[in-house]
């Protein structure tokens, strides 16, 4: 039986450890935290409950086919409750709010209430997301690219040019809608890819098919079940999770990786490496530099995602303004973008995301109290000192109190802490403290992201956000399926439709 080490057990490395379980290998995962889940963490303070990461559960669809690849059902692990509306945006100085339900006629008339009109360009824009999403999961997102013919053939360059999905995400969005407000409901979920509308190419339109024709769902008990989830179909099919096992190095024998040694001293000895750390950490820290297939120079070029400002705060009233999801966008949206990728600092005027999980969800917080996430996405990078933290925080607030109907909120805060860039970097060995990693240009997508396996070292690859597919949760169960078909030899296109 084949003996393979995982290194980290973030989404990527659990999916990993699943999927080479089930096959019959011998699978020992290593995480270097005290909780397996990466990025999507949790802890428990006075009562309440925060999941520390992913909040929103979009394509279902593709957690359906990795369970099914493990012969579960995801009803049977995750009471999903699909949200209503999916989520509320405040804008700024401007007391109407806007309700996305993901239903086609609610949100059709709403956008014509803000743009005459504009309702049939939805409809016109959410068809071509969909046919966009359709081709990507059929043709794209599951395959592994070598040659630049994998990606640049001819489909690409005959849609591509049809549907311009090489164009910036901005200039394709304002082809459709003339108004500020629904350019932004448009374009916000770049930030989840880590990149702005003015970078990120068009193709990413389909991820408003996601949010607005798919819907958005939660798992009752927290996104943390999900990660429950996974740990029990790993262990299920015979995968060995070892937490509190940080790895201090890869070792490679005559140019094969051939285990790896924990910071304890004790090796685990292994036919096959996958690292889930952060590409940059496996390549620049656990590797010799002789092993090393990227450079620390290429790193330094690299475009990494925002870090982000979080805030998890516990809050002695409930706070009927929110909804589980609500975003807050700022009004000189092209500033706040530079202010993360080219002057970075703390933005002057953030765009902001607060979640509410306690408005679907008793069990996160304590009767009558709310529990909320608050996000601000920052630089990767920025130093930021105590007194800045607390200034910072404070001012956040205010501008919640005052442009999300939450008066008084400082005042009802009973528990706040405060986790930002230094965080991600101590906690999960993130590159610059990003909170997502690389980001999605078109120079750091398909062909152009770093690959899942070393060019130097046979027999370790890599999965998760910093390679194929990209950033996102069911996006890094797809990258330990592209690790699965590597190791195996699968080259076609799609999903698998067995192991
Ligand atoms: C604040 C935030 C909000 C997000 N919101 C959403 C959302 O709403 N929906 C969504 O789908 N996605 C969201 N994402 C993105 C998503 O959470 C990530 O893309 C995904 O979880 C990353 O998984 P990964 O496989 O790359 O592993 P990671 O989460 O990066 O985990 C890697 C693991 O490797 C471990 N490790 C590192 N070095 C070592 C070492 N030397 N030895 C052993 N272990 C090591 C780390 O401790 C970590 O556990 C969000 C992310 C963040 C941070």
């Amino acid at each position: 039986m084949s003996k393979l080490v995982v290194i980290g057990g973030g989404i990527g490395g659990l999916g990993a450890a699943g999927l080479f379980a089930r096959k019959g290998y011998d699978v020992t995962l290593v995480e270097k935290n005290a909780n397996l889940g990466g990025r999507a963490n949790i802890f428990e303070s006075d009562g309440f409950k925060f999941d520390m990461g992913p909040s929103w559960y979009l394509a279902p669809d593709i957690f359906e086919h990795f369970f099914r690849l493990m012969g579960e059902r995801v009803e049977d692990h995750l009471d999903l409750v699909k949200l209503s509306p999916s989520y509320r945006i405040f804008f700024r100085h401007d007391p109407d709010r806007l309700d996305i339900h993901s239903d086609i006629e609610r949100d059709a008339a709403a956008f014509d209430a803000i743009e005459p009109g504009s309702g049939e360009k939805l409809r016109a824009y959410l068809k071509q997301s969909e046919y966009q999403y359709g081709v990507a999961t059929e043709h794209f997102m599951f395959k592994n690219y070598d040659r630049i013919w994998d990606f640049l053939n001819k489909r690409v360059a005959t849609e591509g040019q049809k549907l311009s999905v090489f164009s910036k995400m901005h200039n394709f969005v304002s082809r459709f809608f003339k108004t500020k407000k629904l350019q932004q409901v448009m374009e916000y979920t770049m930030v989840f890819l880590g990149t702005s509308p003015y970078e990120a190419p068009a193709l990413y339109n389909l991820m408003s098919h996601m949010d607005f024709n798919q819907g958005v769902f939660y798992p009752q008990g927290g996104f943390y079940e999900l990660i429950k989830a996974l740990t029990n179909i790993a262990e299920k099919n015979g995968a060995t999770l070892l937490t509190s096992s940080p790895v201090k190095r890869i070792i490679v024998e005559n140019g094969n990786a051939r285990g790896v040694e924990l910071a304890s001293g004790e090796v685990i000895e292994a036919d096959l490496v996958i690292s889930n750390a952060d590409m940059e950490h496996t390549e620049s820290r656990l590797l010799d530099n002789g092993h090393r297939t990227f450079t620390e120079r290429y790193w330094r070029k690299r475009v990494m995602a925002p870090s982000a400002f979080i805030m998890y705060l516990g809050v002695s009233e409930k706070m009927p303004a929110l909804i589980h999801h609500n975003l807050l966008f700022s009004e000189d949206w092209r500033r706040n973008f530079s202010e993360i990728y080219d002057d970075p600092r703390l933005p002057d005027e953030p765009s902001l995301y607060v979640c509410a999980p306690s408005v679907t969800d008793p069990s996160v917080a304590p009767k009558g109290k709310e529990n909320l996430f608050v996000l601000v996405p920052i630089a990767s990078g920025l130093e930021i000192n105590e007194d800045e933290k607390e200034r910072y925080a404070d001012r956040v607030l205010a501008l919640m109190e005052e442009e999300m109907g939450l008066t008084g909120l400082r005042q009802k805060i009973e528990y706040k802490r405060i986790y930002t860039v230094e965080n991600f970097a101590a906690d999960y060995n993130a590159y610059r403290g990003s909170a997502l990693g690389l980001a999605h240009t078109l120079m750091q997508t398909a062909i152009f992201r770093p690959k899942n396996f070393s060019k130097k070292v046979k027999g370790l690859y890599y999965v998760g956000a910093g390679t194929n597919p990209g950033i996102g949760t069911q996006i890094c169960l797809i990258s330990a399926e592209l690790a699965y078909k590597r190791v195996h030899g699968i080259t076609s296109p799609g999903p698998l439709s067995q192991l």
